[in-house]
C-alpha cells in the first residue's frame, strides 16, 4: 500500500474513476479489486447511512485500511421517499434501470407533485473512527423519460434550476451539481484538512 492511499469499497470502475478525479492525485484512490477482496459486500439495512457504515466497517475490519464507501437512493416525496434504499432494485432483483423508471412513472401517474431528490452518502473509516457524509440535489421527476447519457434515474430526474433532466447533461455538467459530488466534496475537505494537520501516513497506519 501507498503512504497515501485510500480504498474506495466498490467494485464499479467507473464509480473509482469518478471519485479519483474529483480527489485529484494526491491521494490514490484504489478499488476493492486492488485490495485483493472480490466480494460483493451486502447492503441489507433501510438506511442509506446504515448500508454505507457497514460496507466501510466490513473492509476496515477484514483488512485494516482506511476506507470509504457509498450509497445512493432516490427518494420521491409524494411516495414518502421510495423508492430511496431499494433504488437499483425497485422493479426486482435484477436491477434494470428500464424497468425502474417505468414503475417510478406508474407509481406517480396522476400525481402532481413531482419533488425528488438523489441523495449519497458517503461513510468513513479511518483510524477506527467513523465519519458520515451527506449530498442532496433537489429536483422533479418529469413525466417522459428523455436523453441518453448518464444511466439509472437519469433520464426522468430534472435538477432545480435546469430545465434538461440529468441524462440530457454532458457528464461534466451533471458530475458539478450532483448529489454525489457534493458528498465527495465534503470527504475532501475532511481528508484535506486531516492530512494536512497529520501528514504522511495518516491513510495505512492502521495496518499492523
Ligand atoms: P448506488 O448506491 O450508487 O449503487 O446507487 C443505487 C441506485 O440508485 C442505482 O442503481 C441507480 O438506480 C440509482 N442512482 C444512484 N446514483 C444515480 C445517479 O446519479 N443517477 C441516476 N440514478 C442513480
Amino acid at each position: 500500500m501507498f503512504a497515501n492511499q485510500l480504498v474506495f469499497a466498490s467494485h464499479n470502475p467507473h464509480k473509482i474513476q469518478e471519485i479519483s478525479d474529483i480527489i485529484g492525485p494526491e491521494l490514490k484512490v484504489t478499488g476493492l479489486t486492488e485490495l485483493g477482496c472480490f466480494e460483493e459486500i451486502p447492503e441489507p439495512y433501510d438506511t442509506l447511512e446504515d448500508n454505507a457504515l457497514a460496507k466501510a466497517r466490513y473492509i476496515y475490519d477484514k483488512y485494516r485500511v482506511s476506507c470509504f464507501a457509498d450509497d445512493t437512493g432516490l427518494e420521491v416525496e409524494a411516495l414518502s421517499g421510495l423508492p430511496g434504499v431499494r433504488s437499483a432494485r425497485y422493479a426486482g432483483i435484477e436491477k434494470n434501470s428500464e424497468a425502474n423508471v417505468s414503475k417510478l412513472l406508474k407509481e406517480l401517474s396522476g400525481i402532481t407533485d413531482r419533488r425528488a431528490r438523489f441523495r449519497t452518502v458517503i461513510a468513513l473509516v479511518m483510524q477506527g473512527r467513523e465519519h458520515v457524509f451527506e449530498g442532496i440535489v433537489k429536483g422533479v421527476i418529469s413525466h417522459v423519460p428523455k436523453g441518453e447519457k448518464g444511466f439509472g434515474y437519469d433520464p426522468v430526474f430534472v435538477p432545480d434550476g435546469y430545465d434538461k433532466c440529468f441524462a440530457e447533461m454532458d457528464a461534466e455538467l451533471k458530475n458539478k451539481i450532483s448529489h454525489r459530488k457534493k458528498a465527495i466534496s465534503k470527504l475532501v475537505a475532511f481528508l484535506q484538512t486531516f492530512s494536512s494537520a497529520a501528514g504522511q501516513g495518516l491513510f495505512n497506519e492502521d495496518r499492523e
